[in-house]
């Protein structure tokens, strides 16, 4: 791995990888790609991976942002980075338009976007989103500067949050909301904050099962969360939003109710050819991660899709990335199904060939870890498996344990568990901070 001894800048490889994004699946492949093989330049918007579970937890101040990111030239000191997003791929030419005007060339082409949130709905620009760490310091502050102007006015429409969407982030968000409040609400004693969560469904957490689902209710109606299920909003007013023809007053509202593909992928599936679109502004990809129809364009994350459903989570984004990046690193070539070289120069590829009894590249398969989601109030949900093996489903204190546990070894490097250990220590002892930056 490239960490493992200095390589100077004539000793990266000479393929041009270039990889479109930051996020899991992107940083996933950062961390194992051999830059001897490849000169790997990032385009992204932002120059940082965000652990993106611990977004609810930094909104509301549990965690600080620099604690849950990791700088692209932190992730892998031996890729260029350009901060710009993606606009156009010309795949007859190998190239790459970006947002500022310029053009990177490319041998082979990562496409790991992620996907936007869905708020395809009237007025929904009067709320807040979770889905980045930019979205979480813009929330953050809307809270802190709430509550300290409902202190001064007696308004508790400015204290009342209304989460839209019932999947794990509006369900982590309603839960870390509720810590917000009891907590930094003792320091405005006269006001009376209140989070409603409306959710379309008829149960929370689809994804888990169904006596999970129960106590996830349960668990936030204990914590005074205002649930409104099978309802669904139509349109958002400033201050207001229109829920099943009634009207639901908020000081703030966050939009976490689905996700949609995001702008570039549709001028980036107009260049590909018809087998790569998968509907709805999705990449279709073979199960080597292959955009259809190309040999040298993947996709990987939350904007592909394989053959196979896999749910859009950073565990799969990240197994994607891990994938690819040993696939490159073994030098499979673009034949399909992905050959080894006809010569096998180093000992790794050798092994390869051996174990596996083949030149054929594995495809990629989910090796599924189960789910965790934080209730609030010191209590989380787990649903542990092994691939198909169900290790057990916990709830309560003993699954916030391990949510907790988890959510620390998952960090992406030492100095993110050093730093999201001290927060939670910071919070245990002094309470959030509100302080308005
Ligand atoms: P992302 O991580 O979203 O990365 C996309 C990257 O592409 C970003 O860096 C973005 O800036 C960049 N980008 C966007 N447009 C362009 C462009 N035009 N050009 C270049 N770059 C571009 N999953 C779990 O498994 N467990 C959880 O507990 C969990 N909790 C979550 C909590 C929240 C609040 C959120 C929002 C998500 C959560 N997820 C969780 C889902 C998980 O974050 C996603 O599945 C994962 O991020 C997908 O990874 P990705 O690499 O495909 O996309």
């Amino acid at each position: 791995m490239h960490a493992r001894r200095q390589l100077e800048r004539e000793e990266l490889g000479e393929e041009k990888l270039v990889i479109l994004g930051s996020g899991w699946a992107a940083h996933a492949m950062l961390k194992v790609i051999d830059a001897s093989k490849f000169r790997v330049t990032v385009v992204s918007p932002v120059n940082h991976f965000a652990f993106t579970p611990m977004l609810p937890s930094a909104a509301t101040g549990t965690v600080e942002y620099r604690s849950m990111t990791e700088s692209v030239s932190r992730s892998n000191p031996y890729v260029e980075y350009v901060e710009a997003s993606a606009r156009a791929v010309d795949a007859e030419e190998g190239k790459v338009s970006l947002d500022d005007g310029t053009s990177i060339e490319y041998d082979k082409l990562v496409c790991a976007v992620g996907v936007r949130v869905n708020d395809a709905v009237r007025g929904a620009e009067h709320c807040f989103r979770l889905k980045q760490v930019e979205d979480a310091v813009a929330l953050r502050r809307a809270i802190s500067r709430n509550f300290e102007k409902a202190a001064r006015t007696g308004d508790n429409r400015l204290v009342t949050y209304v989460v839209v969407g019932g999947g794990p982030t509006g369900v982590e968000l309603a839960g870390e909301l509720c810590d917000f409040i009891k907590d930094v609400g003792r320091r405005f004693k006269k006001l009376a904050p209140k989070v409603v969560l409306v959710h379309a469904g008829a149960q929370l957490l689809q994804q888990f099962e169904n006596p999970q689902r129960v106590e996830a209710l349960r668990a936030l109606q204990a914590q005074g969360v205002d649930v409104r299920l099978g309802v669904k909003v139509s349109e958002v007013r400033d201050g207001e939003m229109v829920v099943d023809d009634n009207i639901l007053p908020f000081g703030i509202a966050i939009w976490c109710a689905g996700t949609m593909a995001q702008p570039f992928m549709e001028t980036f599936l107009r260049g590909l050819p018809s087998e790569a679109k998968a509907g709805r502004g999705f990449v279709a990809v073979d199960d080597w991660l292959r955009v259809r129809g190309t040999q040298d364009i993947f996709a990987l994350g939350d904007c592909a899709r394989l053959e196979r459903f896999y749910p859009q989570t950073a565990q799969v984004a990240a197994q994607q990335g891990a994938f690819l990046a040993r696939h490159l690193n073994r030098g499979y070539d673009g034949s399909t199904p992905p050959r080894l070289p006809h010569s096998s120069p180093n000992w790794e590829q050798f092994w390869v060939s051996v174990v596996r009894r083949a030149s054929e590249a594995p495809t990629f398969d989910f090796l599924d870890l189960g789910m965790l989601a934080y209730l609030g109030g010191g209590a989380a949900l787990s649903q542990l498996r092994f691939g198909d093996l169900p290790l057990g489903a916990y709830s309560g204190s003993a699954a916030y344990l391990l949510w907790k546990s988890v959510y620390l070894v998952k960090q992406v490097a030492t100095r993110n568990r050093v730093l999201v250990t001290f927060d939670w220590f910071k919070t245990a002892l002094f309470g959030r901070d509100i302080t308005r930056l």
